[in-house]
């Protein structure tokens, strides 16, 4: 991830093709190795361009499998789900969202108030803790934008039960700097490792598991391996999923946002304009800013070759006379700057697999292949 091209659908196609040919077949065996920021990473890497939807989840999981064979694609299929089990899970429970954002700006005040804490919250971001791995995935995050799944898990573990910071502060934290910072995904891992998304079960960094998957690039000292999970008084609710909107029939202007930049695929036709909506993550870090906009620029050109139309500037009346569709926009900065009375269509992929999500992840793990089904059959 250390010399990142511009975040395109050209660029993810390429990184996509570069694990099929590399890295796709040890990605079982190899996936929970962290090599650091090493040219060649033990997984896909492909999380800004699915972040983005500028690749869909559908079209890599099938080069996937088709390259693999289903039974070896299985683990790298079922990673791509955990995706889509996040955001079909915190759409049906948008207070973990909100929540997260309120503990957050509460942790900021605290930051203000409480030397302590806020020269210990300096430390952990500014990667000066004493704790080897912990400080060096601090300063990896900020000059790369990008950590390891499992350096993720150790860096939010050590965090919240080593130097007992408050956890939002920490995924605040990630959402900033990550090229890949997503709502669902980030807020909810949080919450995973916390012991808040499944009630009681944490996850514990521990400094024999931290040496052997960095291969003895560690050797971590002082972590509190025997922290109890958290708890909140309010575990966030389950809410009813929204119904999506039906594709008019006619002639539409269409409105692009960041959570997805894949026009081709769209279920519409009749596109005469298309604009986009750049809603960032609060405080996003400039690279990431940086890759959202060159990331909505290829959206936008590719929108404009399907469908042959204009691209035109999002001001007032842009649309004219015609109603304005926009791809469904879950919980995040997009879904909240997203103007009144526009038409949001969700894709199959999203509508076969949401309504699995309300609980544990293994629900929908079995529905795996009636959702791959729902979407071959269109
Ligand atoms: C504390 C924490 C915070 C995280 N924050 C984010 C985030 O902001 N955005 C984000 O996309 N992922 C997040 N993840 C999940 C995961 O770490 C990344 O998706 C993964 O590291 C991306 O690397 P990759 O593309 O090489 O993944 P691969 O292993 O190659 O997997 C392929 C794709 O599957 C999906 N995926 C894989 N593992 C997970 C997972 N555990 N959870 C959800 N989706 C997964 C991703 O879309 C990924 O691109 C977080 C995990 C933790 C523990």
């Amino acid at each position: 991830m250390n010399e990142q091209p511009p975040i395109t659908r050209q660029a993810g196609l390429k990184r996509l093709d570069a694990f099929l040919r590399e890295g796709a077949a040890d990605y079982a065996s190899m996936r929970n190795f962290d090599r650091g920021p090493a040219p060649r990473a033990t997984t896909s890497a492909l999380s800004p361009y699915l972040r983005r939807r500028l690749l869909s989840e559908q079209e890599v999981v099938s080069a996937v499998r088709s390259t693999l064979g289903e039974d070896a694609a299985e683990k790298f299929t079922s990673e791509v789900f955990w995706r889509t089990y996040f955001k079909g899970h915190l759409e049906t429970h948008p207070a973990a969202w909100s929540d997260a954002l309120a503990l957050a700006a509460a942790g900021r005040e605290r930051l203000d108030a409480e030397p302590g804490l806020r020269r210990a919250h300096a430390a952990a971001v500014e990667g000066r803790t004493g704790i080897d791995a912990f400080d060096a995935w601090a300063r990896e995050l900020v000059e790369t934008n990008w950590l390891h799944n499992h350096a993720r898990m150790w860096f939010a573990s050590i965090w919240i039960f080593t130097l007992r910071l408050p956890w939002a502060l920490g995924a605040a934290f990630f959402m900033r700097h990550l090229l890949d910072g997503d709502p669902a995904s980030n807020t909810l891992s949080w919450r995973w490792v916390a012991g808040l998304h499944t009630r009681g079960k944490h996850y514990v960094a521990r400094a024999e598991n931290i040496r052997r998957y960095t291969q003895g690039r560690f050797d971590p000292a002082g972590l509190d391996e025997n922290r109890r999970a958290l708890d909140e008084d309010r575990p966030p609710r389950e809410a009813p999923l929204a119904p999506a909107d039906a594709v008019p029939a006619g002639d539409v202007a269409l409105l692009l946002h960041l959570d997805d930049l894949n026009p081709e695929t769209l279920p519409i036709a009749r596109v005469r304009c298309v604009a986009g909506l750049l809603a960032h993550a609060e405080d996003a870090a400039e690279p990431v800013r940086m890759a959202d906009r060159d990331a909505m620029r290829d959206g936008l050109e590719h929108a404009a070759r399907r469908f042959g139309c204009p691209v035109v500037p999002r001001d007032e009346g842009w649309a004219g006379d015609l109603p304005v569709v926009t791809p469904w926009a879950p919980l995040g900065p997009s879904a909240a700057a997203l103007p009144a009375g526009v038409l949001r269509i969700r894709r199959r992929w999203d509508e076969a697999a949401w309504p699995h999500c309300g609980r544990g992840f293994f629900r929908l793990r079995s529905a795996i292949p009636a959702v791959l089904e729902a979407c071959a059959a269109r």
